[in-house]
């Protein structure tokens, strides 16, 4: 079954390692744009009635940032225009410098059920530096408007300065809060970004140190009862992200929203990057579409194996014939040979070995060549 991701491209304020669709100054279009949004649903809705939707997932930008109204009038939308299923995992991504009560209360009755809440660090100059909105002690407060729900935190490791002791802290605050799921992700200095310079200027921990982090921050996570199901994903049993994991089993998925991108019936599209041209193109009738292509089936196998890799349930044999005819094995005969030591197999299952998950790009690149 499907899943729905709606982009909100509004923010605040820029955060210096951000290069995501986001605009910190076009908060005033979020009226014009969402008007669009609720369109695109309706245009996507009449071609794909037939799907059912497992997961809906508000992601961004930053979807807390406009009025909460919107949000409860895109689910209304997506109910009318899609089938969603009986227990539809809806998340939606959430800066606690944007939250509030009344928000959190409105996002309930639109039935939104899980929340992921970026808070980064609990460091609060480290929070300054990435030029985020909010302080450890906002994050806090979200968190306790948020006691009893499903909700995840994202941290971040890779930052200036940052120590063991800093990477201590800001676990122990999403797990003590009440976080079911733990998003660790290491710092991606993008070019183009404020924090590039400092990227350059050799001011953020290298490779090395950053493994030491990770292994360090994945220890903690063990300590207080997340498991890991994909290289930087951790939670608590029975609440790992149906939506992310729809993405790992190459599941299809429908992206409304400037930027967004889908991919079902083996085709991919990528809506346009720009605003207006966005807007336009709706207003026009016209979805927003500046890219499709059909996936070969080639690509297929080779997004397969390397999808399911990435998580600890790993490539099942059974499915990729099913789904090609073939034994992955054998179409990526060299790859495999190659990798082998790396990998783990029981029964029908081939997954990396847990002590090289954090590695598998390296492992992963062999698969690029067959
Ligand atoms: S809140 Fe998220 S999307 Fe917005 S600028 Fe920061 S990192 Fe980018």
């Amino acid at each position: 079954m499907p899943g729905i991701y709606l982009h909100i491209p509004f923010c605040k304020h820029k955060c210096t390692y951000c290069d995501f669709t986001s605009f910190p100054d076009k908060l005033s279009f979020a009226e014009a744009y969402m008007a669009c949004l609720y369109k695109e649903i309706e245009m996507r809705g009449e071609q794909l009635k037939k799907e059912t939707i497992d997961t809906v997932y508000f992601g961004g930008g930053t979807p807390s940032v406009i009025d909460p109204s919107y949000i409860y009038g895109a689910m209304k939308q997506i109910k009318k225009c899609f089938n969603l299923s009986k227990n539809p995992e809806i998340t939606i991504e959430m800066n606690p410098g944007t939250v509030s009560e009344q928000k959190i209360a409105l996002y309930k009755k639109a039935g939104i059920n899980r929340f992921s809440v970026g808070l980064q660090t609990a460091i609060d100059e480290q929070l300054r530096d990435l030029g985020r909105i909010h302080t450890a002690h906002e994050y806090l407060y979200c968190a306790t408007l948020l006691k009893g729900e499903n909700f995840s935190a994202d941290v971040m490791l890779g930052l200036k300065g940052q120590t063991k002791e800093d990477v201590r802290k800001t676990i122990e605050l999403a797990a003590l809060s009440g976080a079911s799921h733990i998003s660790m992700y290491a710092l991606t200095p993008e070019d183009g970004t404020p924090i590039y310079t400092d990227y350059l200027n050799g001011e953020l921990p290298d490779g090395d140190e950053v493994r030491e982090l990770y292994d360090y921050g994945y220890e903690l996570l063990k300590k207080h009862g997340y498991h890991r199901y994909e290289v930087s994903n951790f939670a608590k049993k029975g609440k790992e992200s149906r939506h992310n994991l729809n993405y790992w089993r190459r599941g299809e998925y429908i992206g409304l929203g400037v930027s967004a991108s889908s991919f079902f019936y083996e085709k991919r599209f990528t809506n346009t990057f720009d605003l207006d041209e966005y807007m336009k193109c709706i207003l026009s009738g016209f979805l927003p579409v500046i890219e499709s292509e059909t996936v070969e089936k080639e690509d297929a196998k080779f997004e397969f194996v390397m999808l399911a890799l990435r998580t600890v349930y790993g490539i099942s044999s059974k499915k990729y014939k099913e789904a090609f005819g073939s034994d992955w094995r054998d179409d990526f005969k060299d790859a495999y040979q190659k990798t082998r030591e790396y990998l783990t197999e029981e029964g029908d299952i081939t997954r990396i070995k847990d002590e090289y998950l954090y590695v598998q790009n390296q492992i992963l690149t062999e698969y690029m060549n067959g």
